[in-house]
């Protein structure tokens, strides 16, 4: 088997002038969940479509489970389960007669369709209302019968593009929940995403994607590294706050503090060994700490590092 359970190489797609993906390189290594994350029209889709065989490359190939999608597009395709954006169901038939056309086109039939069936609505927690017609489900429920209709013929790699968008909270819930339950039963996932917390939440690596190139590539803890970002912690004191800040200026692991609006901000790389710190300074001095804000650097702020911008539009 593979180490890598997709391999994107050099992958470039230009919708005529516009120049959608780039060039762009990443693996997903077999077993993690790795997250494209990038604003709005930064290429996510496009870069998907290509590896799931729905778009043709200008140039650059990509490899799912070994199989050049390109040149050996069905053994690719038999690897993987797409989940598209766009919701793709019959809206008068019912989430069980959707997933039986789907698994007869995938060649699943007889007891082993039904049984793959049945444990796909039980999986996506949808098997009390897989009689009703889909035109009757909310967005969310319909996304999840995507996401058994795509897990149907047990893929070792699952794509899924943006599968939380426009959905209600609790179906958001369920399907971030699902793909760590997916990862742990070893599946390898491609997951993409504007939202920084779910790519916190749910991915071993990150590749950070802005205008159709991928700018940054790690884990999360690494990517925060890239840039540099500290831990911003905010203290409101009794006393004159320029003291305080006088003060924990010379504490070890305090690489600023400043007053911001009558509070104290402290940078610091280490947050959680400094705050402690400054504490028993505080304390040494005689004066008292009303409240502390810890701030740890997050994905917005690389992104903002590296882009100069917001991630959310
Ligand atoms: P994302 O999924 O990150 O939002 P997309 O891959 O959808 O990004 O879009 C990347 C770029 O390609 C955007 O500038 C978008 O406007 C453009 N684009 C996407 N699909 C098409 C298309 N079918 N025709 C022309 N341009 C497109």
């Amino acid at each position: 088997m593979p180490d890598n359970a997709i391999e994107v190489r050099d992958l470039t797609k230009a919708y005529r002038e516009v120049v959608a993906v780039g060039s762009i390189s990443f693996e997903v290594r077999r077993g993690e969940v790795f997250s494209l994350l990038g604003p709005n029209g930064a290429g996510k889709s496009t870069a998907i479509s290509v590896i799931s065989g729905l778009l043709q490359p200008d140039s650059g190939d990509a490899r799912v489970m070994g199989h050049s999608v390109t040149k050996e597009s069905m053994a690719a395709r038999r690897c993987m389960g797409v989940v598209p954006q766009e919701v793709a169901l019959y809206n008068d038939m019912s989430a069980r007669e959707n997933l039986v056309f789907w698994g007869r086109m995938y060649g699943l039939s007889g007891r082993n369709l039904e049984r793959r069936v049945d444990e796909m609505l039980k999986a996506v927690g949808l098997t009390d209302r897989q009689k009703g017609r889909v035109a009757t489900y909310s967005g969310g429920m319909k996304r999840r019968v995507n996401i058994a209709a795509a897990l149907l013929h047990t893929p070792q790699v699952v794509i899924m593009d943006e599968p939380t968008v426009g959905i209600d909270p609790q179906s958001r819930r369920h399907i971030l929940d699902y793909v760590k339950e997916l990862n742990r039963q070893g599946m390898s996932v491609l997951y993409t995403t504007h939202y920084m917390e779910e790519a916190e939440e749910l991915s071993n690596r990150i590749a950070i994607m802005d205008k159709g190139k991928v700018i940054a590539c790690g884990t999360r803890d690494e990517l925060v590294r890239l840039v540099g970002e500290q831990a911003r912690v905010d203290l409101a004191v009794t006393g004159e706050p320029e003291e305080a800040a006088e003060a924990w200026r010379k504490v070890a692991g305090v690489s600023r503090a400043t007053v911001e609006q009558g509070r104290v901000a402290v940078l610091a790389g280490d947050s959680n060994a400094v705050v402690p710190r400054l504490f028993e300074r505080a304390a040494q001095l005689g004066f008292r700490i009303g409240s502390v804000e810890i701030r740890e650097p997050n994905l917005e702020t690389v992104f903002l590092a590296l882009t100069g911008r917001a991630l959310r539009d």
